[in-house]
């Protein structure tokens, strides 16, 4: 029998890309929805054969108590909701998947992880690269030496957001822009493309003056970031460019690059290496999957063998904590140092 997930929120990315993905999972089926729009609800409901008394509102998420058949709740709200879509669940005695961003601030991560430990439920961020099948293999080659050892690395995530109106432009929704949203990608990737935490980082903010869209939230962020090893990622996020997403690991034997790296779909992962003299480009093949349907294997797989998910609660309070010395080294423009933290192998 699947592992039955009741569904928090109903917008895009629920709609367009989790809920159709659960077709494409083995061990995931949606038994539940939470919607502050019933009308809504109720056609989606009848879409994906959820009955009514299986549809509650935010403010009733504690009847998820009673209904045995959810096992998951998969919070997918604006960033800022996650804290408290997140503790609803827990107290509702359920397992949690929550949306990257995990949250805004340092604070709201750790209340979040202590109230999943206090009611002994997992909980998991949704960092789907870590699921996605080139972005594995590329994880693979430069862990395993395949590259030599990889001391630089480039990556990009660039989206054009239109509505100024949206709650990824309104701070109190969405913690911050660029940064949280899409720039995110690149640094969950570096950190585990190495298996290390950086210890130091230098980041540059930019914004256009006047265009509406950054009243509030950053635009163009630029960091960089320094890991023990000595390895350099430099990163990018942006949101009012053309849209661009790829990686580039560069290790002394060879260099790997993929394309559409932080996509829905599209990857690809090209491997140079010097062979007889000269420059040989090997294309990886890799079976297409999808994504958010092997994420939501993941987290039925963890929930019902007792595992620890690949990306747990402290994956998360961990980049928000390194975004937010990369804001405070774009705001006193100085290299920020960060606590270490234990070498760990979270990136299994
Ligand atoms: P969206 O705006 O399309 O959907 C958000 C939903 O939350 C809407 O149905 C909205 O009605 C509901 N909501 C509840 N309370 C709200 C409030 N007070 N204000 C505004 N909306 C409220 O956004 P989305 O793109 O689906 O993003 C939702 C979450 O998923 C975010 O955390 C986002 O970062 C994340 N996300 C992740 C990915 C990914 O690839 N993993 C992609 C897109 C979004």
């Amino acid at each position: 029998d699947r592992v039955g997930f009741a569904i928090v929120g109903l917008g895009k990315l629920a709609l367009e890309q989790v809920l159709p993905a659960f077709a494409q999972a083995a061990h995931a089926r949606p038994v539940a929805l939470v919607s502050g729009s019933p009308v809504k609800m109720a056609a989606v409901a009848k879409q994906y054969g959820i009955a009514p008394d299986s549809c509650y509102t935010y403010a009733d998420m504690a009847r998820l108590r009673d209904n045995p058949a959810v096992q998951v709740v998969y919070v997918i709200t604006p960033n800022a909701l996650h804290r408290q879509h997140v503790i609803a669940a827990a107290k509702a005695g359920k397992h949690v998947l929550c949306e990257k961003p995990m949250a805004p601030s340092s604070s709201d991560c750790n209340a979040m992880i202590e109230a999943c430990r206090a009611a002994n439920v997992k909980l998991m961020i949704a960092y789907r690269m870590q699921y996605q099948p080139h972005a594995r293999e590329a994880i693979r080659l430069a862990r395993s030496g395949a590259l030599g050892s990889v001391t630089l690395m480039d990556m990009i995530n660039n989206q054009n957001q239109g509505d100024p109106a949206q709650w990824r432009q309104i701070k109190a929704l969405a913690g911050g822009g660029s940064l949280p949203d899409v720039g995110l990608y690149c640094l969950n990737t570096a950190r585990a493309v190495l298996g290390e935490e950086p210890v130091e980082v230098s980041a540059q903010i930019w914004s256009p003056p006047g265009d509406p869209r950054f009243r509030e939230v950053e635009d163009n962020v630029a960091f960089t970031l320094r890991f023990p090893s000595g390895a350099i990622a430099n990163c990018m996020s942006s949101y009012s460019t053309h849209r661009l997403s790829r990686l580039k690991l560069i290790g002394s034997d060879a260099w790997a690059e993929m394309e559409h790296a932080f996509d829905y779909q599209g990857q690809n992962l090209r491997v140079t290496r010097l062979v007889d003299g000269k420059d040989q480009i090997a294309e990886t093949s890799i079976g297409v999957k999808n994504q958010f349907a092997l994420e939501l294997d993941h987290m039925a797989h963890s929930v019902r063998k007792n595992l620890l998910p690949r990306t747990p609660g402290e994956e998360g309070a961990q980049d928000q904590r390194i975004m937010e010395a990369i804001y405070e080294a774009a705001r006193t423009g100085r290299t920020v140092r960060l606590a270490e933290v234990p070498g760990h192998d979270r990136f299994r």
